[in-house]
């Protein structure tokens, strides 16, 4: 029961994160990072990760999916979530850390953020 619970303040907490798009896809190795052999990238969302949430998460890499650099050094990073579509795949989602520069110029998107894991 508690588990339900916890699960939909988390569904609730990822769901109500700004979603954006990234614009430039070409920066990031999308499809190295999955691990599978996806395709080509076709598009690329991302939405920063609740913060009361951050702990929970498993952050995959430490690039940023945006401009390609290292977050590691930075004070001024934000965990995100990033969801490539691919052509043969139609979506995957992974933790991540992004500079908040470059989420910021990321432009907001109409459709529904999703829910990882
Ligand atoms: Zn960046």
């Amino acid at each position: 029961m508690e588990e339900d619970e916890d699960r939909t303040v988390w569904d609730l907490a990822w769901s109500s994160m700004p979603h954006r798009r990234i614009l430039d896809v070409s920066k990031f190795d999308f499809v190295k990072v999955s691990g599978l052999d996806p395709g080509e990238v076709v598009t690329v969302t991302i939405a920063e990760a609740p913060m009361e949430h951050l702990q929970k998460m498993y952050v995959s890499t430490p690039i940023c999916p945006i401009c390609g650099k290292s977050t590691e050094a930075e004070s001024d990073r934000v965990a995100v979530g990033f969801y490539p579509r691919f052509t043969r795949i139609s979506r995957l989602g992974f933790a991540g850390w992004a500079h908040k520069k470059c989420l910021d110029v990321c432009p907001l998107i109409d459709e529904p953020t999703p829910i990882p894991w």
